[in-house]
């Protein structure tokens, strides 16, 4: 048997045993449907109190402004159509980037269909948007402002606290993505000045179809699902227990040594993409070192077809993500590395190794070898 190196993390992340343990609980034992009157279900109500609590401490707001959600892309949903909604009447324009997640460009592609204008900032050829341009395309109708934190791609980390310094006071929303932040930047909504913000559990050791919405007290933002008026009238379905017991869990032992986490990964990053530009021909796409967050790496193997590197590292046991996607059974090249400058062969060469948690320098100095041999 190969060894298996996973160098993945962006996709998703192992859920921790802890976080696991701490979830189970509320599967079999308290079962209790948070709504009911009797006080056996008063442990799934506690629970759901207590990990909104929780996160709440760690992100710096208050327990009510933290909504429970199905994950990133429903966050991203809500964010964006429940906000262009309630504020139409006061313009129809919004304003997001060339490089976000497809959960926003989607759902921002929807609304454009539905009567909004939608304009795309351009960035620079790390990834990054201007505040300048951003206030040039600022107009009277303009209602909602989405940016994400840091892309998934090539882990540019975008000026939130500025551009949410700049926005505040003009009666614009503010929404980031900052699905991808989580775990790499530390993320205090007090000094970010953003109205919403999307997070999803299974980006950060938590599990699968549980995320957060933020949603600063006053935001005037309309429902996404309708139902039973859970957590307020706000976002109807019987809570997801045990998930929201396990992202908060997932939170907290993130935080807890947040800082030396972030610069154990950013040492293997370093000695990855150096390494890595040591390869005839390799090139990294997106920002230099500080700018870029902790676990990820995105290189141009210039002429190489990305997928078949992708086929030969995982027969060497790796798992990496291509800078292409597969969309309606053409390879199309991602739109990220497109926006900042990369030519179409140039992105179909691109691979993104993203480490995490439990990946080591042996693992990095592994998956370095094994690039020697493939491109050799
Ligand atoms: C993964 C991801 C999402 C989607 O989150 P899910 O929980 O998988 O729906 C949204 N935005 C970004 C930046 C992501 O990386």
């Amino acid at each position: 048997m190969n060894k298996q190196i996973y160098m993945d993390y962006s996709a998703t992340t192992p859920v921790l045993k802890e976080v696991i343990e701490e979830m189970l609980p509320y599967f079999n034992t308290y079962y209790g449907n948070p709504s009911s009157v009797y006080s056996f279900s008063m442990e799934s109500k506690m629970a759901i109190d207590k990990s909104r609590n929780t996160i709440a401490k760690i992100f710096n707001c208050k327990e009510e402004e933290i909504f429970f959600t199905s994950g990133g892309t429903e966050s991203d949903n809500w964010a964006l159509v429940g906000s262009a909604m309630a504020n139409k009447d006061k313009g129809k324009h919004i304003i997001t980037t060339e490089i976000e997640h497809h959960a926003i460009l989607e759902t921002a592609d929807y609304l454009k269909r539905e009567g909004f204008e939608i304009t795309y900032l351009p960035v620079d050829s790390e990834g990054r948007i201007s505040l300048e341009q951003l206030k040039k395309y600022i107009r009277k109708d303009t209602i909602l402002v989405s940016i994400m934190t840091a892309n998934n791609e090539i882990g540019t980390i975008e000026p939130i606290s500025e551009i949410g310094e700049f926005l505040k006071d003009k009666g614009i929303l503010f929404h980031t993505d900052a699905v991808q932040a989580v775990g790499h930047i530390k993320l205090d909504l007090n000094k970010m000045n953003v109205d919403l913000m999307s997070i999803s559990a299974h980006k950060f050791y938590g599990p699968k179809g549980i995320g957060v919405l933020y949603i600063r007290k006053g935001t005037k933002i309309n429902n996404l699902i309708f139902g039973g008026q859970q957590q307020r009238g706000r976002r109807s379905g019987t809570e997801n227990v045990p998930g929201i017991v396990g992202i908060a869990k997932a939170l907290e032992i993130l935080n807890a040594d947040l800082e030396t986490e972030i610069e154990r990964q950013e040492k293997l990053r370093n000695l990855f993409i150096k390494e890595a530009l040591k390869i005839n021909g390799v090139k990294l796409n997106g920002p230099s070192n500080e700018k870029r967050l902790s676990n990820n790496i995105n290189l141009c193997f210039n002429g190489k077809d990305g997928e078949g590197l992708l086929v030969r590292l995982d027969m060497e046991g790796i798992c990496a993500s291509a800078g292409s996607a597969c969309s309606a059974g053409a390879i199309e090249p991602s739109h990220v590395l497109r926006a900042i400058g990369l030519l179409e062969d140039e992105a179909k060469s691109s691979i993104r190794f993203t480490i995490g948690k439990f990946t080591t320098e042996e693992d990095v100095i592994y998956t370095i070898k094994k690039l020697y041999e493939i491109l050799k």
